[in-house]
């Protein structure tokens, strides 16, 4: 019996996929072989990637002027190889810092700009996101990278404006933002001609893990960046249409039949209407709770993708995943750094899965408050 999976990254993924994935297993398209048997110069595989570039493009609403491009590897290589080709050496680039991936992201670069924080949110435990009217900017800075929704900390920006608006005052001129959307991607729609680029691991909302995906303005890919081997220069990948060298074929595969089954299923809008309800199911069993379970992340700024919450009692804490598994749910064991529980509840968790959870966290209260 399939569990209902609330992992974080590697993450559930829509049965409909799982499924087609099974039978072409053995006969991709006709060939006789499956798509990790076959060559990336193959027609159907060169066509099979031009599909799914298309379809992400559609999903996403990427607008013709951004290039759009998979990487092999997850969005930490991502946060190497933006520093590498988007500042000069030693120039300076803004991180605005709301959880773990923000840090990670600022660790990446370092070797390559002068890191300015332009916010820190860790004084408080990255409960809350800084208000971005106090958010500053470095002079000359090459972009300003933010975490759209913090995987670990649930933190998600769920009002760009006020972040919008800081970069159109006059010492933010020209200066690109950068968002990590790993975690977030295709959960609602998202004016991407507001970002310089938008990038993330699959992982989490978009499919298998292996392969990373970047919409990035093509400008912005023109410059000159620092000295860096080819395969670490995004104009190469962008030149050669993501086949630089072998790609991450069953990946970008699984990849693809993820961001189909996103399409039929409605696209983005029908996705925000999805995880609102979703999030609220799960919010309110915590909150209801009489203390029993508590999140603490400011309600503004709280996940709708990533719901960490801790027991009062944490001795209850084996008890609650004992049982919760015994139910049919895996994968709700918090993160270590924060420790409780966490429920990743991306595109593919059915609606369903957040009411089974939500029921049993009220049970669960009940036979143990
Ligand atoms: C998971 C995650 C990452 C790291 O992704 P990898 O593919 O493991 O490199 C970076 N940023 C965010 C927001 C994430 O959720």
């Amino acid at each position: 019996m399939r569990a209902y999976n609330f992992s974080a990254g590697p993450a559930t993924l829509p049965e409909p996929v799982l499924r087609q994935a099974a039978e072409e297993m053995l006969d991709w398209r006709g060939l006789g072989a499956s798509v990790v048997e076959v060559s990336h110069r193959g027609a159907e595989f060169v066509a099979m990637a031009a599909e799914v570039e298309a379809d992400l493009r559609t999903l996403l609403a990427v607008p013709d002027d951004y290039a759009m491009l998979f990487t092999a590897g997850g969005a930490t290589t991502l946060q190497a190889l933006l520093p590498l080709n988007l500042a000069s050496p030693g120039q300076a680039a803004c991180y605005a810092l709301t959880g773990h991936w923000g840090k990670t992201a600022v660790k990446q670069a370092k070797p390559y700009v002068s890191v300015h924080v332009s916010a820190d949110g860790e004084a408080d435990g990255y409960r809350d996101i800084p208000p971005p009217s106090e958010w500053t900017l470095a002079p000359g800075a090459a972009y300003l990278h933010l975490t759209a929704n913090e995987t670990i900390h649930g933190v998600e920006f769920r009002d760009m404006e006020p972040v919008f608006a800081r970069l159109s005052r006059a010492d933010a001129a020209g200066v690109p933002l950068v968002a990590d959307f790993s975690s977030s991607v295709a959960s609602e729609p998202v004016d991407v001609s507001r970002y310089g680029a938008i990038y993330g691991g699959a992982q989490k909302n978009l499919g298998p893990v292996g392969i990373s995906f970047l919409a990035i303005r093509r400008d912005l890919l023109e410059r000159e960046g620092q000295p860096r081997a080819d395969i670490f220069d995004l104009r190469s990948h962008a030149a050669k249409e993501s086949m630089l060298n072998t790609p991450p074929t069953w990946n970008w595969y699984l990849l693809g039949l993820t961001v189909k089954w996103m399409l039929a299923e409605g696209g983005t809008a029908e996705f925000a209407r999805r995880n609102a309800r979703k999030a609220a199911l799960l919010y309110d069993a915590i909150d209801g709770s009489g203390g029993f379970y508590r999140n603490e992340v400011a309600h503004a700024v709280r996940s709708r993708m990533n719901v960490p919450f801790f027991l009062r009692d944490e001795a209850l804490d084996k008890a609650f995943l004992a049982e919760s598994k015994a139910e049919g749910m895996i994968g709700l064991k918090g993160h270590r750094a924060l420790g409780g529980m966490r429920a990743s509840i991306y595109n593919a968790m059915p609606e369903a899965g957040v009411q089974a959870l939500a029921g049993f966290m009220r049970d669960f209260a009940r036979r143990h408050g």
